[in-house]
């Protein structure tokens, strides 16, 4: 359901991303591990051109796109296939907890508030979060918020979920409770690609790990075998490092 083909991507002179290839089932969760700094987070912003890929094909869904040359045409269709659920939840803080679903929704996908507000309640109580509904952002947990931002990113419905560090920024008791949102996304085959630190949730979620280092895959296959057994000297440094 995604293909990527040699996407390379750099900031001036330094070569983040450096001919990327990859293939992802449809229901399929990919963890994508590694050192900070090699790329994990570009090649998401990439997926979802909040970063201009340099070079390379992305294909997600029906959108097609060759980084080299493409329309606004192709680039929102590309857009509308994903959503990104960020480390620092990014919720708009003068908007309650359903507005910040309800919002997009009206605004950008032209849809009626009567619907949307439906949708909203519904998407908050898939993530535990319908009691607080007309509570704003300052006065959840960081955990609530991340339930929040996750349930904004179903409603528009993605073709694949993107998780960028999510549980990085919460505290360790409120980590759990968004892992256990993700599990149960996973368990619906959602489509999800997730960095992340979190090795033992990997492990149990992921159906694939990606180990990235310095711009290129150095490793993949089975999370357990990958994160157990590595075979690439780098990754076993890396995991080592870890424990
Ligand atoms: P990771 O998520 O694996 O920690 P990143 O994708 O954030 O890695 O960063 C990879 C490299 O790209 C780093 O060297 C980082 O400094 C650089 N980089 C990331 N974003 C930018 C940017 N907007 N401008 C310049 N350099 C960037
Ligand atoms: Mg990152």
């Amino acid at each position: 359901m995604i293909t990527v083909s040699h996407l390379s991507k750099r900031f001036a002179n330094n070569e983040v991303l450096k001919e990327i290839n990859l293939n992802i089932e449809q229901g399929e969760v990919v963890a994508i591990i590694g050192p900070s700094g090699s790329g994990k987070s570009t090649l998401l912003r990439c997926l979802n051109l909040l970063e201009k890929p340099n070079t390379g094909t992305i294909q997600i869904g029906t959108a097609m796109l060759d980084a080299k040359h493409y329309s606004n045409k192709e680039e929102t269709h590309l857009r509308k296939q994903s959503a990104m659920v960020f480390q620092h939840y990014n919720l708009f803080k003068n908007k309650t907890a359903l507005e910040n679903i309800t919002y997009p929704l009206i605004v950008g996908q032209k849809i009626d508030k009567k619907e949307a507000k439906q949708l909203g309640l519904s998407l908050l109580e898939r993530v535990g979060m319908l009691p607080y509904a007309t509570q704003y952002p300052i006065t959840l947990s960081g955990g609530q918020q991340q339930r929040v931002a996750i349930a904004r990113a179903l409603a528009v419905r993605p073709k694949v979920l993107l998780f960028d560090e999510p549980t990085s920024a919460l505290d360790p008791e409120r980590v759990h409770e968004v892992l256990q949102v993700m599990l149960q996304l996973a368990k619906e085959h959602i489509t999800m690609i997730i960095v992340t630190h979190e090795m033992e949730f990997a492990k149990y979620v992921a159906d694939r790990v990606i180990f990235m280092a310095d711009g290129v895959i150095v490793e993949q296959g089975p999370a357990k075998s990958i994160i157990d057994n590595p075979q690439n000297e780098i990754t076993q440094r890396f995991l080592r490092q870890l424990t």
